[in-house]
């Protein structure tokens, strides 16, 4: 299946296409010398030429930067791209994906506060919710595939819901839509990790999801090579109703209210700042996000059908693929099913030896990158959490996790051939 691409909904006249609007995302405001790329602004600094300037800047009165660990232009250029990727109102991007996740919930969460997340959450997110327990944050995990867990978790202090789209590694999929009109009803904060759709294949803001992240380490990147993260407000939540807004960030547009206190306070007390060097890299690689995605998304769909077809082994985990559980579900939400695959081999046959036969495809961690990779799931991510919590999660011994990148199709196959 090659992906259905949904156009950006431009706020201009003209509808564009997802790529065509990433690639001039940058002209629509003036660029330093007609340059095409947004310059690269190393400067901590900005100087001003009346004090006045600067004072208004820092209380917010006037557009402009006055200290590198709040905002720089090269950073806001990549903000602006995020935004209209996921037809937000505004993007604050983070050194990676766990400081945008850390830093929007710390500025966002008191002690007291419930969270409901997903039990199939990105091992570092679960460890990370697991941390805010210790600062008096209650955290329930819920089987996010169904509406109902979630439903039933609900308690007086709960403010925020927190799902990703696609989990990794057994791809399971949320019921995006059913959450979003649960949350939209109670009044909860709705939070959507598109780490693994990215808004080629999915806008949350289409499920009335009001905030959401990426790690751009991943596929916005692409190339495996800088880290990055963010988090972008989607405009559908009612910030005056949120409990916890700061009077001092209670100005202008309310509908900003909340990614300006993160903005503000996220930024300056995690410290977790993207440097403008990681952003143009970003930049540049989100140019390309859709031909990558579409180009993956096919050669997971033809490794999913010949691995579900190999005697060796013995269950698939793709949404691509009849028999998931959610097949319906993604194919009417995503364009696509996603470039992370998983197996579990037929017994008796090892993984290490599976996975050293392979020639091509490389033995490594991370996803989203233009290269095949595989990894074995518990003896790697999931070994800290112990067999108990593996088992309880449908982890066996015997999963590889595949990261499909955008090699030829014949070439992943026929390395999988030899190996198997
Ligand atoms: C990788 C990942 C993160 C964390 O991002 P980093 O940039 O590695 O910090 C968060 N969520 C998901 C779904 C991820 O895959």
């Amino acid at each position: 299946m090659s992906p259905k691409v949904k156009p950006i909904v431009n706020r201009g006249p003209h509808r564009k296409g997802f790529t065509t609007s990433i690639l001039h995302c940058d002209r629509q405001k003036n660029i330093e010398h007609g340059s095409l790329h947004k310059p690269i602004h190393n400067s901590v600094a900005f100087g001003y030429e009346r004090a006045e300037d600067l004072a208004a800047v820092f209380q917010g009165k006037q557009q402009g930067y006055a200290y590198g660990r709040q905002g720089n232009p090269t950073v806001a250029a990549l903000e602006d791209k995020i935004t209209l990727m996921e037809n937000g109102v505004s993007t604050v991007c983070f050194a990676t994906g766990m400081a945008a996740i850390c830093a929007t919930l710390l500025t966002l969460l008191r002690a007291g506060d419930h969270l409901i997340a997903s039990s199939f959450l990105f091992g570092n997110t679960d460890s990370l919710f697991k941390t805010f327990r210790q600062f008096g944050v209650e955290v329930s995990f819920v089987d996010s595939t169904s509406t109902g867990t979630v439903a039933s978790e609900i308690r007086s202090n709960t403010k925020v819901v927190f799902v990703e789209t696609i989990a990794n590694p057994r791809t399971q999929v949320a019921d995006l839509e059913g959450i979003g009109k649960l949350c939209g009803e109670a009044g909860l904060l709705y939070i959507v990790d598109n780490t693994l759709t990215t808004p080629y294949l999915f806008q949350p803001a289409s499920v009335g999801t009001h905030l959401v992240i990426h790690s751009l380490t991943k596929y916005i990147g692409g190339h495996g090579n800088v880290l990055g993260g963010s988090v972008t407000d989607t405009g559908l939540f009612d910030w005056a109703s949120y409990p916890h807004i700061y009077d001092q960030y209670k100005k202008g547009d309310e509908q900003k209210w909340g990614l300006l206190q993160v903005r503000k306070k996220g930024l300056r007390d995690s410290g977790a700042t993207l440097s403008s060097d990681s952003a143009h890299m970003l930049a540049v690689g989100a140019e390309t996000l859709g031909l990558r995605m579409a180009r993956a998304c096919e050669n997971a769909m033809a490794m999913a059908g010949y691995l579900g077809s190999h005697k060796s082994v013995s269950r698939v985990f793709y949404p691509g693929e009849d028999g998931h559980p959610e097949h319906d579900r993604a194919s009417r939400l995503f364009g696509a099913y996603g470039t992370i695959l998983s197996i579990e081999l037929a017994d008796g046959v090892d993984c290490f030896r599976f996975l050293n036969n392979l020639d091509l495809i490389v033995k490594s961690s991370n996803l989203g990158d233009n290269r095949t990779l595989a990894i074995p799931v518990a003896h790697t991510i999931f070994y800290e959490m112990g067999p108990e919590r593996r088992a309880s999660m449908g982890i066996s011994d015997g999963m590889v996790r595949f990261s499909v990148g955008i090699e030829d199709e014949e070439d992943l196959i026929r390395d999988l051939e030899q190996a198997l």
